[in-house]
């Protein structure tokens, strides 16, 4: 490990990419960390419990990305590789462009340089070219409409234009993002939801027949007991290949939650639909704010915001595996809470 001499080992942060879920956010939150608290990191067992272990196209760019911004020096940064050191240097704000080169995830790649950046000295633009709507992943709508509105109300201005879908498994999509940083990133409290006060239901559909929107939409309203009003299609041709996604989008005045179901070969439309369906549901008749996706989220921008406080519907493996990681890089203490059937996350810096 070359790198270590220029790295003080004390300063190290080790990382197991084995640990907990196993997957590619240990690695992405550790660059983010990184970027920010100006740490050294070595990663080890990258992705150890996906399929295909290691560094994937997504995971190879958002390590580019945070080396570009960071000014970082990196060794292992390679397609299937297993471990990785990555040593920042000073955060730089400006014009970037990341292109991932397959339907890998792009709105992951942000999320990675995000925080480094709404901290920055300076705005930036970075465009971003690859999936924006994957499985396994934030769509961009989830990012646009239910992250980045969490982000802005802690002080910096992300602004999200979609230029082109793109889809597994051949990519192409484009995200630019304008980010106006923040000296002091404020903690925000989410307590329960209150009221849903506005329901929208979105088939979206991409060089597919319309007929498939049209059923999943059936479906939702039949499922939900939701008028036409509620229901929405979108029918783009802007997108390099196939696309379909059911997006059911909850608004209450603390917080706006979309769940994602997408459509797939050999799964019908109604099926696709009721998944989404059954997503929105089981948070309507919870009390708790945020969902699973947003609870593993929220957690890094709270962690660094200094505190900060949520309900969620419920804490997976994915945010009990992120609060570790996140633990390794700042004295920052994780509070779980049960209480009238949901959880209680708060989150103090030491
Ligand atoms: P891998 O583990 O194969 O590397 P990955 O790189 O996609 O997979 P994961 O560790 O699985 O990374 O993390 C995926 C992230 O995407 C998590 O933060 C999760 O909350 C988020 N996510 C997944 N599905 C959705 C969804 N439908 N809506 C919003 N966010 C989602």
């Amino acid at each position: 490990m070359p790198k270590t001499e220029v790295v003080k080992a004390e300063t190290t942060v080790w990382i197991d990419g084995s640990f907990g879920e196993g997957g590619g956010q240990i690695l992405r939150s550790s660059l983010s960390l990184s970027l920010v608290t100006g740490k050294p990191f070595r990663i080890e067992n990258i992705r150890a419990n996906r399929q295909k272990p290691g560094l994937l196209r997504q995971h190879l760019t958002a390590v580019q990305a945070a080396a570009e911004i960071g000014s970082a020096e990196v060794e292992g940064a390679a397609l299937g590789s297993n471990a990785l050191t990555f040593v920042p240097g000073k955060v730089r704000s400006g014009e970037f462009r990341f292109a991932i080169g397959t339907a890998g995830s792009g709105t992951l790649v942000l999320q990675t340089i995000l925080p480094a950046l709404i901290t920055a000295d300076g705005p930036s633009r970075i465009e971003i070219e690859g999936g924006t709507h994957n499985p396994a992943a934030p769509p961009f709508d989830f990012l646009q409409r239910s992250f980045v509105p969490l982000i802005e109300r802690m002080g910096p201005k992300v602004k999200l234009e979609l230029q082109r879908y793109g889809f597994y498994p051949a990519g192409g999509g484009r995200i630019v993002v304008e980010v106006t940083p923040t000296d002091v990133l404020k903690p925000i409290e989410l307590e329960k939801r209150g009221e849903i006060t506005s329901k929208k239901a979105t088939a979206l559909v991409a060089n597919l027949p319309y007929h498939i929107a049209r059923r999943e939409l059936e479906t939702v309203g039949k499922l939900l007991n939701w008028d036409a009003e509620s229901l929405r299609c979108e029918d783009t041709k802007n997108s390099v290949s196939p696309g379909n996604l059911v997006m059911i989008e909850l608004a209450s005045s603390s917080v706006t939650e979309i769940f994602t179901a997408f459509g797939k070969l050999g799964v019908s439309a109604e099926d696709v639909a009721k998944d989404a369906a059954e997503q929105a549901r089981a948070y309507m008749h919870s009390i708790a704010a945020v969902d699973e996706h947003l609870a593993d989220q929220l957690l890094l921008p709270l962690a660094l915001a200094g505190g900060g406080s949520f309900s969620a519907v419920n804490l997976n493996m994915h945010a009990k595996t992120n609060m570790e990681v996140i633990r390794q890089f700042l004295p920052v203490q994780f509070g779980m809470f049960e209480a009238e059937g949901h959880n209680r996350v708060t989150v103090q810096l030491q």
